[in-house]
């Protein structure tokens, strides 16, 4: 129970819901229900069902064995590259919308940086016939065209967040200002292990297939349901949860969280919070954030679009403090050359988020013997422009 969250919403000193009074309703009204929700057995009948035939999983655990002789240790790549959307973030999506329909919402909003947790929620709304609106920042919208076109095609409205920067956390605030206006029809579907108590929660909850799939995938493989090492970058910390999800409490499974460091941790361009962060409040939750010592938010860089991100969730800041999970980073560089080199080893051209985990095979020492599992996040077609302008290879 140490890595679970407690009743009041708290990963020990991390957690709650630190939110404007109109939203109190809207949030509490999700917190009393999700988890008996969740727990319906028809609820998780659909939501398998779903996963298994929509998502396409179980993902595959796949040996990569020129990658395995090369850092010599056994190393699994987790495939949720292969799920429907190119990504982990649908498996969210689509428990999400299972929530809100039995809750009677009509109605789906999310907020989206990249896209990527656009196009998921977008492709549930889709599927389920229901209006869904997705703030986008203006700013990334021009960046992110082709997400924003596969939104639209999907029947899904982009509003463009005029204020601020234009990013991330204004197109979060109109989010905000939306379902504060529309609490009875509507959902709010939040993309990672961030916001207040219950998304951490219900998110981490909805991404632990992940790790139990490895579990089985494992047994199947080695004997042994249990791994020496569970690899995954993190941005909020949605892959990452999900992957250690079922392997927090066995304490022999060492878990590494890999957070960008753009043009490098002391640089003044990076997202590594676990570096730089200090404990406060971001999205409706006490957590470790990038701040400028009156509490300013620091604009976080990474040429990952999914890790360009000033904090982490509040499980991951309380796996942090009490040193469960070990957090390294990798520069731009040398995320860029290790998707590259799983694309030469493997045939497999990951997301750049996906290649942040990949680039810290290289800072561990293995031994021969240790069964290594990378949680493979994303595919890297979204990226071909990124790859393109890096242009090394
Ligand atoms: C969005 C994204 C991430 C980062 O989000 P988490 O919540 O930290 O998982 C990582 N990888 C891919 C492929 C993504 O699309």
């Amino acid at each position: 129970m140490k890595y679970q969250v407690d009743e009041n919403g708290y990963y020990g000193s991390f957690g709650g819901a630190f939110i404007p009074e109109m939203l109190y309703p809207n949030v509490e009204e999700l917190r009393e229900h999700y988890l008996s929700i969740v727990r319906e057995e028809s609820f998780q009948t659909e939501f398998q069902n779903l996963l298994h035939d929509f998502v396409g999983r179980p993902t595959p655990l796949y040996l990569g064995k020129r990658l395995s002789e090369r850092y010599g240790a056994k190393i699994y790549l987790k495939r949720e590259d292969l799920c429907h959307t190119g990504a982990h973030k649908i498996n969210n999506t689509i428990g999400q919308i299972l929530v809100a329909q039995r809750l009677g919402k009509k109605k789906i909003i999310a907020e989206t940086g990249a896209g990527q947790h656009g196009v998921a929620t977008a492709t549930v709304c889709a599927l389920m016939g229901m209006e869904c609106i997705v703030y986008m920042g203006e700013h990334d919208m021009a960046r992110q065209r082709p997400n924003v076109e596969r939104m639209r095609i999907l029947g899904t409205k982009v509003v463009p967040a005029l204020s601020g920067s234009k990013t991330l956390k204004d197109a979060t605030n109109e989010a905000m200002r939306h379902w504060i206006n529309h609490p009875t029809d509507t959902h709010y579907i939040i993309g990672s292990v961030v916001g207040p108590h219950p998304y951490p929660d219900m998110v981490a909850r909805f991404q632990s297939v992940i790790s139990e799939e490895i579990k089985q995938q494992l047994i199947t493989e080695i004997g042994n349901p249990s791994p020496d090492y569970v690899i995954a970058c993190v941005g909020g910390g949605s892959n990452a949860a999900g992957a250690f999800y079922h392997f927090l409490n066995d304490e022999h499974v060492k878990l590494v969280g890999v957070e960008a460091a753009g043009k490098g941790v002391d640089s003044g361009q990076s997202a590594a919070t676990t570096a730089l962060g200090k404990a406060g409040v971001l999205h409706g939750s006490k957590t470790l954030l990038m701040q400028t010592t009156d509490g300013q938010v620091v604009e976080p860089y990474s040429i990952s679009a999914g890790l360009d991100y000033p904090g982490i969730g509040p499980l991951h800041a309380h796996l942090f403090e009490t040193g469960r999970v070990t957090f390294l980073s990798a520069t731009d560089d040398e995320a860029m050359e290790a998707g590259i080199e799983l694309s030469r080893t493997e045939g497999i051209i990951p997301a750049i988020e996906t290649a942040h985990a990949l680039a810290v095979l290289s800072k561990i020492e293995f031994d021969k013997d240790d069964v290594v599992v990378i949680n493979l996040s994303g595919r890297g077609d979204k990226d071909l422009d990124t790859y393109i302008k890096w242009g090394k290879y």
